[in-house]
C-alpha cells in the first residue's frame, strides 16, 4: 500500500538527522532480500498532510516485461507514471546498500539503495574488467561509439555508492544503455545528493527474459528524501539496445543489423582506423582514446608518451594526441607499478 510521504514528512522532520556513518556494504544478503527495513517510520500525528505533495500517488508495483512497450528510439521509457514504488517502510536517511546474490545462471539481480553523501565515493574507481557479468562478450563494432558493445555496467553507479568490482553489482549492458540510458539519471542523482547533501531512496532492477543471460534493460526508480521526491522523483525502464546491433539475449552473442544508426556519429559507416574522424563527428563531448574508446567511461587515462596517467575529465586529455591517449580500468597501483606517474594538473 502507499503512503502519503507528506503525512510523514509534514509530523516534524522525523527521520532527519538520523544518517548513519557507514554505510552498509552487504544490505541483502544470500535470501535474496533486497529490501532492507528502514527504521520503524513513528505516526504522523498531524493531520496536515496537504502540503508537500499534491499527486495523489498513481498505482505502482513490479514492472515486467510484457509492460515495457518495445523500444522505439529513445534510450528510456517512463513507467508506472514516473511514480517510484518506495513505500513508508523505505524512507529513510540511514544510508545502505543491499545487492541480491547472483542467481542459479549468475546474473545479478535487484539492487537498492539509500543514498546520500555518506555513499558517494572519494576514491577513485579500481579495476573492474576481472569480472564477466552473465552473457558477457568482449566484442567491438565500428558502429558504436567508442567500439566496444558492451560495458560492465553497473546497477547502483560506482559514483553514487563507490561499490565497483562487485559481481552482484554489475550487468552486461550495451554502451548505449550505460551511457545514453543510466548515466543521465545516476548524473542527476550525484548532483542533486552533492549539492543538497539530502538522501535519496534508490532501486535498480535488471529484467530478463525467462533464462537469459542479458537483460532486457533495467528498470531505475529513485525518490529523494528530505523533500519528499521534490528533488528526485523517477521510476523509467531503460533499453538494453544498442542502434545498429542485433543481440541475442539468451547468450549475449551480437551481430550487424545493416540499420542506419541515429546520433552523434551520424552514419553506419565509421570505418575502423578512422577513430580522429570519430571524435570529429561526435562532437565536443567525448574525447576517445587511440582505440576509439570513450575516455569518460575509464577510470585513468594514459598518455604512453609522456608516461603520465590523469582522470579522464582533465583537461590535458582533451589536450594529448589521441595516439598516445589510451583509456585504462587498471587500479592506480597497478598503472604506477607500470612506471605511470601521476598528472600535476589533475592529481588522479
Ligand atoms: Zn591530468
Amino acid at each position: 500500500m502507499r503512503i502519503a510521504l507528506a503525512s510523514l514528512l509534514a509530523a516534524g522532520g522525523l527521520l532527519l538527522g538520523a544518517c548513519a556513518g557507514n554505510p552498509s556494504l552487504d544490505g541483502a544478503n544470500a535470501s535474496g532480500a533486497v529490501r532492507p527495513s528502514a527504521p520503524t517510520a513513528r505516526e504522523a500525528t498531524s493531520a496536515d498532510a496537504s502540503s508537500q505533495l499534491e499527486a495523489a500517488p498513481q498505482a505502482t508495483g513490479e514492472l515486467t516485461l510484457a509492460e515495457v512497450p518495445d523500444w522505439s528510439g529513445a534510450p528510456s521509457v517512463e513507467v508506472f507514471g514516473n511514480e517510484p514504488d518506495f513505500t513508508e517502510a523505505d524512507l529513510t536517511t540511514n544510508t545502505y546498500l543491499g545487492f541480491s546474490e547472483l542467481d542459479g545462471l549468475g546474473r545479478a539481480g535487484r539492487a537498492v539503495a539509500c543514498l546520500g553523501t555518506e555513499t558517494v565515493p572519494m576514491e577513485e574507481r579500481g579495476s573492474i574488467s576481472e569480472i564477466k557479468p552473465s552473457g558477457w562478450h568482449s566484442v567491438s563494432y565500428d558502429v558504436v561509439e567508442g567500439g566496444s558493445l558492451y560495458n560492465r555496467c553497473h546497477l547502483i553507479a560506482h559514483e553514487l555508492c563507490g561499490v565497483n568490482a562487485d559481481e552482484r553489482n554489475l550487468i552486461t549492458g550495451t554502451r548505449y544503455l550505460n551511457v545514453d540510458g543510466m548515466l543521465p539519471y545516476e548524473n542527476r542523482v550525484t548532483s542533486y545528493i552533492v549539492s543538497t547533501g539530502n538522501h535519496v531512496l534508490y532501486r535498480v532492477t535488471p529484467l530478463y527474459r525467462s533464462n537469459d543471460l542479458v537483460a532486457q534493460g533495467v528498470q531505475m526508480e529513485a525518490l529523494s528524501v528530505e523533500d519528499g521526491g521534490a528533488g528526485i522523483r523517477f521510476n523509467v525502464f531503460v533499453y538494453n539496445v544498442q542502434p545498429g546491433i542485433g543481440i541475442d539475449y539468451a547468450t549475449g552473442k551480437s551481430w550487424r543489423t545493416g540499420e542506419a544508426v541515429d546520433g552523434s556519429l551520424g552514419s553506419s559507416v565509421v570505418g575502423t582506423g578512422e577513430t580522429d574522424a570519430a571524435s570529429a563527428q561526435a562532437g565536443d563531448s567525448a574525447v576517445l582514446d587511440r582505440n576509439g574508446r570513450d575516455v569518460s567511461t575509464a577510470a585513468y587515462v594514459l598518455n604512453t608518451r609522456s608516461m603520465r596517467f590523469h582522470r579522464p575529465d582533465c583537461d590535458s586529455v582533451r589536450d594529448m594526441k589521441q595516439a598516445n591517449r589510451l583509456a585504462i580500468d587498471d587500479s592506480r597501483e597497478e598503472i604506477v607499478s607500470q612506471g605511470y606517474r601521476p598528472c600535476g594538473r589533475c592529481n588522479p
